[in-house]
């Protein structure tokens, strides 16, 4: 029974095995990322049946094997089933997944990502929401708590804390904001509106339960999702399934 460990994680992923079995990838809070084999999980009468799913937020037990974790026991806090139905909703929510699960690593204490997650799925199971809009905020607060933030309080370059209603202008080349003089030597630096730079300082600073409490002008949300796709992209390695389905159902 020694070999027995209960962890509080979400499901990012789950892949048939054979005939009737998973494997499931959890970020948790105890023990990072990790993967688990569900025996039996694709059985109708199985008690895996409903909790070895992506979106699924709970308390897993696992029996840690030597070479993996197998699934024990599942108390499932919150199942966001409702999401499946909606569309384009539940694509936004795989891609997301898929970004939390390429920055998951073992071994790390994942209470944030989990965090971040639950208020984003509850944030697109909110119609009033805009799921773009969802998609910004949830890439920039990913890339903070990623340590990847950009600069966006002092200029990139002279280091000068500036004033949101100052001409402020955006590079990916130096990560960051700069000044009006600063901005003159960098090709790829552009104008970045108050408004826009506003909601940005808001995503990276905002306790994770008021990360959803604003709405933007549609110019701005065009604005912010110029900045933050491009700036996602620049600073993953990867070409995510997941995001190319999202482009096509455009
Ligand atoms: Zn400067």
């Amino acid at each position: 029974m020694s070999d027995l460990i209960t962890v509080q994680g979400v499901v990012i992923s789950a892949a048939p095995i054979g005939e009737y079995d998973k494997r499931i990838v959890l970020l948790t809070r105890e023990r990072g990322k990790i993967s688990a084999f569900a025996k039996g999980a694709r059985r109708l009468n199985s008690p895996f049946m409903a909790a070895a799913d992506p979106f699924v937020f709970g308390n897993f037990t696992l029996y840690e094997g030597r070479t993996s974790y197998n699934l024990n026991q599942v108390s499932v806090t919150h199942h966001f089933v409702e999401l499946a139905t909606m569309q384009p909703g539940v694509y936004y929510g795989y891609y997301f997944l898929e970004l939390a699960d390429y920055f998951g690593r073992e071994g790390t204490d994942e209470k944030e990502m989990m965090n971040l997650l639950y208020v984003t799925v509850k944030a697109l199971m909110n119609s009033q929401m805009d799921d773009r809009l969802i998609r910004c905020i949830y890439e920039l607060r990913t890339m903070a708590e990623q340590g990847l933030c950009p600069q966006l309080f002092q200029c990139a370059e002279c280091g000068r804390e500036l004033n949101i209603e100052e001409a402020c202008f955006f590079s990916q080349e130096v990560h960051g904001i700069l000044d009006s003089s600063c901005a003159v030597g960098q090709r790829d630096a552009r104008r970045i509106s108050p408004s826009a730079l506003y909601a940005m300082r808001y995503i990276v600073t905002a306790p994770m339960g008021k990360l959803y409490a604003f709405r933007v002008e549609p110019d701005i949300l065009l604005e912010l999702e110029q900045i933050i796709h491009l700036y996602t992209a620049r600073n993953t390695d990867k070409k995510f399934k997941t995001l190319q389905i999202l482009e096509v159902m455009k």
